[in-house]
């Protein structure tokens, strides 16, 4: 291929946030490859990544007009975008009117834009006055973002990727970066190869490929991180590696915690998490020794009734060891969607306020509120991602704005989504792909552009901003996100939405940044693109790439916080019915619900098929062999799929991939018709990691 022009990008896949260079031919053809000169991948891409331009170009099911149905009775029909917004227009002003603002919601994704993250929180905080908008990324990290506002005072990520190669130890928790952030993870491997004495430790039930360059691996019980991660700081505490000075100095809650840590002996602690005790020592002397120990973590600890408790269990660690503030040291979660770190930025969560104001600070809100030109900003949080699907289950909320994201396969429960869809007065689907699930409960299809057809900004799990360019114009009618919330607020009379660029929200959204922690009121998109990146605070012209460097953190005194856990919260019960643990996960080469990986031939050969892991004595008790296909059996349902016996799960731990749907009338992979809608009581994360079920030999009728 001949490039005529070369495009700036960032995939649009994980966190990890890999610069792209998009060249495109005479004809448009396109072809990616990692950009050389950026900081985070330095021309790597991985497999999903360096199959982006496949995507790009398979428009064989993408939405190209509007289509709407009149009544639920009626079939959809294509109509114009005026028809279509002035019938979205009218229906959410009805509702609005008859059953107040609560009654209607958005749900929205960390794969949108900045951008459009920023005027979908803008439209409903601001102009509907409800607070029930919320993300996907709900599901994969609000209980690290509650983690951090209660250890460091606020919802930052201190270090950035350039501290990999400054760290001498490492723990992974319920995290397979070989597989899930897999750039990130050929640093660590890259790093360790090079100074052979860094230590890595990995925590899952599993032996992941992560676990191949582990020194140790803990592989515990599901569910018993928070006892673990007190026996390591116990045995720290023992063996006296802490760092009082930082201790005495920069923390509170110190006393309690070492109460709580030393009233269960080693011997409790071994027998719950399934652990050695020699294991558990091991761990705490690699992280007392270090000189700059790095803790990663995602969605293992993340999705979980227990989540923020087991987040504030990891943090510990840093804090009691003084291991952060400093090179090649900190806490560091990993978020698995390109823009969940920008739309944490923005507020775009039930839960929080642009530019990270605090929704329950009036004042906060009032800043806000004047700032959009509105009276006030509703105090009350908004209803979470499960929490929206129960009220339209139940008939509380009306209406639904569906963007970016598949719900009917990706939340818990999907039986429960399905009703929740079916029974809505009106949903909308603003997607790129006609294959999304919810499509077929849709009122109203609001076809969008995609990747490299919009411009925009995003920012990786490193606080790092990067702008993105558009590159081709989007097929049919599809429209930019941020032309679509526009065009629909311009409908419903409010005032604000009259951009003349997409460059114009990403200011005001940086204006409002402001004074704040996350200050980027001097960034525009021509510094971004001068840049190529910059990561958050931007002040007078300089990113920063370490935070708490004077160790004082954004508590009102200053200090971070060391908490204790409380009460714990329940997961599902594990009984004779269902005397399994079934835990989900991703696999190398899929994303999310498939809608764009599924298209590439060359990454469907990894893994073709669903399937479950299971243990051989646990196969063996229940007369199933390997590839044989089995019912995976729950309090909500079930799946059919074919199994892979393995010594790499534990005992009475299964293992499902959440990507799949239907395949056939014997396979059905849908592993959400099997997760618990339980969620953490404090970030309203959802449990996926451990629903208890039972497994059976399939037999054909
Ligand atoms: Fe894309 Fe993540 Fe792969 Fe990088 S590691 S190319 S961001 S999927």
């Amino acid at each position: 291929m001949k490039t005529i022009s070369t495009y700036k990008s960032t995939c649009s896949y994980c966190g990890v946030g890999c610069g792209i260079d998009v060249h495109k031919d005479s004809k448009g053809k396109l072809m990616v490859e990692g950009d050389p000169t950026y900081p985070v991948n330095k021309g790597k891409l991985c497999s999903k990544g360096m199959n982006l331009h496949y995507v790009v170009q398979d428009t064989s099911d993408r939405l190209l007009y509007p289509q709407m149905r009149w009544s639920k009775q009626h079939d959809l029909q294509r109509v114009d975008w005026d028809t279509a917004f002035t019938r979205a227009a009218a229906v959410f002003k009805s509702i609005i009117k008859k059953h107040g603002p609560d009654a209607v919601g958005m749900y929205v994704s960390g794969q949108c834009l900045t951008e459009e993250y920023y005027l979908a929180n803008k439209l409903t905080k601001g102009f509907f006055q409800t607070n029930n908008i919320d993300t996907n990324s709900r599901l994969c990290m609000s209980s690290a973002v509650v983690g951090y506002v209660k250890t460091l005072g606020e919802d930052t990520v201190p270090i950035s990727y350039e501290d990999i190669e400054l760290a001498d130890t490492f723990m992974i928790a319920g995290a397979n970066p070989a597989w899930c952030h897999p750039i990130l993870f050929r640093r660590i491997e890259a790093h360790k190869e090079a100074n052979p004495d860094t230590k890595l430790i990995v925590v899952d039930p599993r032996k992941t490929q992560t676990c191949a360059l582990a020194d140790l691996h803990l592989q515990l019980n599901p569910g018993t991180d928070i006892v673990l991660y007190q026996a390591i700081g116990r045995a720290i505490i023992e063996e006296g590696d802490l760092d009082w000075d930082f201790i005495k100095n920069n923390t509170d809650g110190f006393d309690s915690y070492r109460k709580e840590v030393m009233s269960r002996t080693f011997k409790e602690a071994s027998a719950i998490t399934g652990v050695t005790i020699d294991d558990i020592k091991l761990a705490a002397r690699y992280i007392g020794n270090a000189n700059a120990f790095i803790n990663m973590w995602a969605m293992g600890l993340n999705q979980s009734a227990q989540g923020t408790n087991k987040n504030l269990a990891l943090l510990n660690l840093n804090l009691i060891t003084g291991q952060i503030g400093k090179p090649g040291a900190g806490p560091f979660s990993l978020t698995g969607q390109p823009n969940a770190m920008g739309g944490r930025e923005v507020g775009g969560m039930a839960s929080l306020l642009a530019a990270h104001h605090d929704l329950k600070n009036p004042e906060h809100r009032q800043k806000v509120a004047d700032y959009w030109g509105v009276d006030h900003i509703q105090e009350k949080p908004g209803k979470t991602a499960t929490e929206m699907f129960e009220a339209l289950a139940s008939g509380e909320m009306k209406a639904v704005w569906i963007v970016c994201t598949n719900p009917m396969v990706s939340l818990p429960d999907s039986k429960l989504v399905e009703e929740a869809l079916k029974k809505a007065k009106f949903v909308i689907v603003q997607d790129i792909s006609g294959k999304a699930d919810s499509i077929e409960h849709a009122d109203l299809i609001l076809p969008a552009a995609g990747w490299l057809e919009k411009e925009g900004t995003m920012t990786n799990s490193e606080r790092r901003i990067s702008h993105l360019e558009r590159v081709i114009p989007a097929p049919g009618e599809a429209l930019p996100d941020t032309e679509i919330f526009c065009r629909f607020a311009q409908k419903m009379g409010y005032h604000g939405f009259d951009y003349q660029s997409t460059e114009d929200i990403f200011r005001e959204h940086a204006l409002l940044t402001k004074g704040t922690n996350i200050d980027i009121a001097e960034l525009t998109y021509d510094i971004l693109k001068k840049e190529r990146s910059v990561q958050w605070p931007y002040i007078n012209g300089k990113g920063t790439d370490r935070l708490f460097t004077d160790n004082k953190f954004y508590t009102p005194n200053n200090k971070a916080q060391i908490l204790t856990n409380g009460p714990q919260n329940e997961s599902d019960t594990i009984d004779p019915d269902y005397p399994l643990v079934l835990t989900t996960g991703r696999i190398r080469d899929q994303w999310h619900t498939m809608t764009r990986t599924g298209k590439v031939n060359k990454l469907n050969q990894h893994i073709g098929l669903p399937f479950l892991e299971i243990h051989p004595d646990d196969a063996k008790s229940r007369n199933i062999n390997d590839g044989d296909t089995a019912v995976i059996q729950t309090h909500r349902g079930e799946c059919r799929v074919n199994v892979n016996i393995t010594q790499d799960i534990k005992k009475g731990v299964i293992f499902m991939p959440m990507h799949w749907g239907k395949i056939s009338n014997e396979i059905f992979g849908r592993t959400n018709n099997l997760t618990a809608n339980h969620i953490d009581p404090i970030s309203k994360e959802p449990d996926f990691k451990f629903s208890s079920a039972q497994v059976v030999k399939f037999k054909k009728q």
